[in-house]
């Protein structure tokens, strides 16, 4: 090896062993290593910057000639050997007016770094000199790899603790703002050891409500505060806020709604209490319930009060429907007793006037024309006038008797009569009153043989009137051919009476109606009459304890049964 290759090759080891600092440094003294060239006219070290090839002239020799180094570039550009040495990774070389010039890249581990180029003064290139280059280019090119990774590094470790930096100052914030609001919200907090129960720390507000100073809170344990604390609240972090009691130093009660939270810090179990003091809440709540009960008292006590005058206004009340319920009673009864009466009157002067005409009428015929009559016809009007006084009495017989049960003032006179030859008295005095030519059938049974007919105990008087308004209705409202039928029965200690005609009949519509005074049927047409015998019949039948049935088909008859209760004399 020649000499200078000798003193080159030492230059680039000195070289390898060096560190710098910059890079600039690394560019001038590789520059430096290059002057061990004899002969050297330019050394330039371009370095590629970004991703386009873009050379930038970092060292160069010698100092005064930039741009005679640009041009260098441009040269060995031109010529074609920049692009072969990066192409291919080689050293190009070119002999040109005495001197050669040199292109050798700059490699590394991640690729090319860029280009030295040399010239140099020489007929014959010497393959040391190639070589050796060659190898500094090499060198060179990790050395610049490896400060750009490291500038890289520095770039990235110095954003990195910039943001560091900005991150302390945020935390120290948050610090600072946390700190104010521990220490100036209206609720207490205390941050205690979750496993020890010992006391890290505790705000203002439960320093003040516990009576303990700042500098002894940590001498002491959660537990003497606060109570209930079980493995099931401490494996559930999250549990919503609870009534609980806070125990001050001084062992007194204070009643506060709680909220217990764990959390883990590295690996410390850290529980925090954070509790509102209730006792006014609860003391109002207190006097709120006190107040209620007064006031239930106070509404059962008016309750009674108005129940008891409820009471009385329905006493009253009902009093008052009773009286005026008495009084409509009086007023329609009154109003009754006038219809009644106007309907008595007008009957009355029909009822009678007819019988008083026959009567004035035939005493008038037999006063004048006495002599000139015959036998007969003497006893005819004679009959007439007789007819019709019966009639009128009879009508008078039944008014008196409505009158008087009106007024309650019958009383009932029962005595032993002879049944059969009663009711064989009714029928003959209704012959003789009406038509003694009238078929009136009478059949009597009496079921037990130990009764006679004239052992039964009843009054005569009200069973007369019972049969003779029956039997005379059965004979008026039929046709004289028609036979009546007159059924008697005794049976458990009952009289039963059949009256059965083959007449007019009555509507069924009517059937309940003409029980009624006054109440005459639609078909009665012609026949005469008052609406008062059946009044009579019922009224009697009441007194006597019996009932009246009626069975009754329009145009074909009509049956009364009567029921009445009697004692028999054995
Ligand atoms: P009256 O003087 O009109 O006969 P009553 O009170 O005796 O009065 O009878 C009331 C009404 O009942 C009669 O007007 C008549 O319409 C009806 N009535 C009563 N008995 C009979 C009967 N046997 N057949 C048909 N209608 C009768």
């Amino acid at each position: 090896m020649k000499n200078f290759s000798k003193i080159l090759l030492s230059k680039i080891e000195d070289f390898t062993r060096r560190k710098f600092i910059r890079l600039s440094e690394l560019y001038s003294e590789a520059i430096k290593v290059c002057e061990t060239i004899p002969n050297l006219k330019f050394a330039s070290l371009f370095i590629l910057e970004g991703e386009i090839i873009d050379f930038d002239l970092k060292a160069y020799f010698p100092t005064e000639s930039f741009d005679e180094n640009i041009k260098l570039l441009d040269d060995c550009i031109n010529l074609g050997i920049v692009g072969k040495s990066l192409e291919f990774g080689t050293t190009e070389y070119l002999i040109k007016d005495e001197s050669i010039l040199l292109s050798i890249p700059l490699k590394s581990e991640s690729g090319y770094k860029g280009i030295l180029l040399i010239d140099f003064i020489s007929k014959q290139l010497d393959d040391d000199i190639v070589n050796l280059l060659s190898l500094f280019g090499n060198i060179l090119g990790n050395f610049i790899n490896q400060k750009f990774i490291l500038k890289d590094l520095e770039d990235s470790n110095s954003l990195l603790e910039q943001k560091i930096a900005l991150k302390t100052m945020d935390i120290n914030q948050n610090k600072r703002e946390l700190e104010a609001i521990f220490n100036s919200v209206l609720t207490g907090i205390i941050i205690f050891d979750a496993n020890t129960k010992k006391i890290i720390r505790a705000n203002p507000v439960a320093l003040e409500l516990i009576n303990i100073n700042n500098d002894e809170i940590s001498e002491f344990y959660i537990t003497e505060f606060l109570h209930n604390y079980s493995n099931i609240l401490i494996n559930n972090p999250h549990f919503s806020p609870f009534e609980s009691e806070i125990t001050t130093i001084n062992k007194r009660s204070i009643p506060i709604l709680r909220n217990t939270t764990y959390l883990n810090v590295g690996n410390k179990n850290i529980g925090i209490e954070s509790f509102l003091d209730i006792s006014v809440l609860k003391e109002a709540e207190k006097s709120l319930i006190n107040a209620n009960q007064i006031l239930e008292l106070k509404v059962m006590e008016r309750t009674e009060d108005l129940q008891l005058l409820v009471h009385k206004l329905k006493n009253e009340i009902t009093e008052r429907e009773m009286a005026e319920s008495e009084l409509r009673r009086l007023f329609n009864k009154e109003k009754e007793l006038n219809n009644l009466k106007t309907k008595f009157v007008s009957m009355v002067s029909h009822e009678f006037r007819t019988p008083l005409t026959i009567i004035r009428s035939s005493a008038q015929m037999l006063d004048k024309f006495r002599d000139n009559l015959s036998k007969h016809e003497i006893v005819s009007f004679y009959n007439k006038i007789m007819k019709s006084v019966d009639n009128m009495a009879d009508l008078i017989e039944n008014v008196i008797f409505i009158g008087k049960s009106e007024s309650a003032e019958m009383k009932l006179n029962s005595t032993s009569i002879d049944i059969v030859s009663f009711c064989e008295q009714i029928i003959v005095d209704l012959k003789l009153s009406s038509d003694p030519n009238r078929e009136i059938i009478f059949n009597y049974n009496f079921e037990d043989g130990t009764i006679n007919s004239n052992n039964v105990f009843i009054d005569e008087k009200l069973l007369r009137l019972i049969l003779y308004n029956l039997l005379s209705n059965a004979m008026k409202y039929s046709e004289k051919e028609k036979p009546i039928e007159f059924n008697m029965q005794i049976h458990n200690e009952k009289l039963l009476f059949e009256i059965i005609d083959f007449g007019i009949g009555i509507p069924l519509e009517e059937q309940t109606k003409i029980f009624t005074l006054f109440y005459r049927a639609e078909n009665v047409g012609n026949i005469t009459g008052t609406g008062l015998g059946l009044s009579v019949v019922v009224e009697s039948l009441e007194k006597l304890g019996g009932k009246i049935e009626l069975s009754s088909i329009i145009n074909l008859g009509t049956k009364f049964i009567v029921t009445i209760p009697i004692k028999i004399m054995r």
